[in-house]
């Protein structure tokens, strides 16, 4: 079978046409439409409101872990990544309280499942996205590491942005 090419016009031959065209819409580009590349780490995205990061701990206005120990976070995570031990507490107005309460951050998928199943609102899935750590021995971060406020934020505002 013979293939019929079309027959280039004197401009088309020159390929000058193409190339301003090409050029108008890099031109558009730089100066008329607007910039989403960031100078990242310098510049940090600022993460929607339904964002989830890493996961961490909430304290109640006393300063309490509102966990109840339940276990049920630590059932429901897919890749195991939350050991909790329980112990009873008379102190508070719930009758358990973690002893000891570690995420394994090296394994979390930030799936959101532990904070699905919480019936308390204890854990929530933070707006934090990077935490670079060297030595995956200091991935495993325990009960006060989890219920600081991260980068000065309050975890309630993350609860509140679930509304
Ligand atoms: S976000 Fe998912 S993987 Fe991470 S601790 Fe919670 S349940 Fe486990
Ligand atoms: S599901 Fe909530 S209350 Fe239960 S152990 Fe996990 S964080 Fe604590």
């Amino acid at each position: 079978m013979k293939i019929q090419y079309k027959e280039l016009s004197f401009w088309e031959k020159l390929y000058l046409p193409a190339i301003v065209k090409g050029l108008s819409i890099t031109l558009k580009h730089l100066f008329m439409w607007p910039k989403f590349t960031m100078q990242y780490p310098e510049e940090k995205p600022e993460p929607g409101p339904r964002f989830r990061g890493f996961p961490k701990l909430v304290k109640d206005k006393e300063g309490h872990p509102k966990c109840v120990a339940c276990g049920l976070c630590a059932a429901v995570c897919p890749p195991h990544a939350i050991t909790l031990q329980a112990e009873e507490t008379e102190e508070l107005s719930w009758e358990r309280t973690p002893v000891s309460f570690e995420i394994d951050m090296g394994r979390c998928i930030l799936c959101g499942m532990c904070e699905e199943a919480c019936p308390v609102e204890a854990i929530v899935l933070s707006d934090t996205y990077e935490l670079v750590i060297n030595d995956t021995r200091k991935w495993v971060f325990e009960i006060d590491k989890l219920l600081e406020d991260w980068e000065g934020k309050e975890t309630e505002l993350f609860l509140k942005n679930r509304k």
